[in-house]
């Protein structure tokens, strides 16, 4: 008796032979392009190494750009990743060293009014609430804990200006712990270009990140992925015929590209 063949045993044109994994996205999305057909199977490691490869030319993202200058502590990088909220990484850069020069612990930055903060920071967004923010934590990392921001995601998010991402980058960069995904606008867009995650928020990347992405690179993928995107995959017309990942990469919602 002959068997008729399934739709999962059916050849099709253009589709390979491989069997797609779970997490494979063109499981996930059949179809979605055919592009899919001639790319390879999504290996995590392997991206990863080709990143580290790619982005050493560029500087890197402004936290750990900040902690490779010496400016190591929790608090430092915690004030670092206020300053940077909406602001770009060149400002960040500028602003967090000015305000560095002038004090660099909970304790010298509480001496300073907010006043006087508002003037450092005056070449990042929000300067006025943020200077606020920086004042209010020092004193309290001052008063509360021995003068220093102690590596723990509560403490860190209980200070009000704070969220989940900066807490995250914050543990990465300065305490080495990797709590969880840290991800910006960078990570978000490029992830899901790969095809690696399908989110429609910054929010939802992170908890399909942090579902996926081996522990490993969780504080590494935001340091690769922020010069990644910034100067290759960029938000429009990203460099995708001279990226080191156009292989594995199922350029998810790209129209154009360079
Ligand atoms: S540049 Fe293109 S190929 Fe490279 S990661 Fe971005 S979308 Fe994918």
């Amino acid at each position: 008796m002959k068997t008729r063949p399934t739709r999962t045993s059916a050849k099709l044109p253009g589709l390979t032979d491989r069997t797609p994994s779970r997490d494979d996205p063109d499981r996930r999305a059949p179809g979605r392009s055919r592009r899919s057909a001639k790319k390879k199977r999504f290996d995590i490691d392997e991206v990863m190494r080709r990143l580290r490869l790619t982005v050493k030319p560029y500087t890197p993202a402004a936290m750990f750009q900040l902690y490779d200058e010496g400016f190591k502590s929790v608090f430092e990088i915690l004030a670092g990743c206020i300053i940077s909220i909406r602001t770009l990484d060149e400002v960040t850069l500028t602003t967090s060293r000015r305000l560095f020069e002038a004090a660099r612990t909970p304790a010298e930055v509480a001496a300073l009014s907010p006043g006087k903060i508002d003037q450092l920071i005056a070449t990042c967004t929000f300067h006025g609430p943020k200077s606020r923010t920086i004042h209010a934590i020092a004193a309290e990392a001052a008063t509360k804990f021995g003068g220093k921001v102690p590596c723990d995601f509560d403490v860190l998010t209980s200070f009000s200006g704070v969220g989940p991402k900066c807490a995250n980058l914050v543990l990465g960069v300065a305490c080495q712990q990797p709590h969880g995904v840290a991800v910006d606008i960078h990570v978000h867009r490029v992830t899901n270009r790969w095809g690696y995650v399908s989110a429609l928020t910054p929010e939802k990347t992170m908890e399909e990140l942090e579902e996926k992405l081996p522990r490993k690179y969780w504080i590494e993928i935001n340091k690769l992925l922020v010069p990644f995107g910034k100067f290759i995959c960029t938000g429009r017309a990203p460099k995708c015929s001279t990226c080191p990942v156009l292989a594995y990469c199922r350029q998810v919602g790209v129209a154009e590209h360079r």
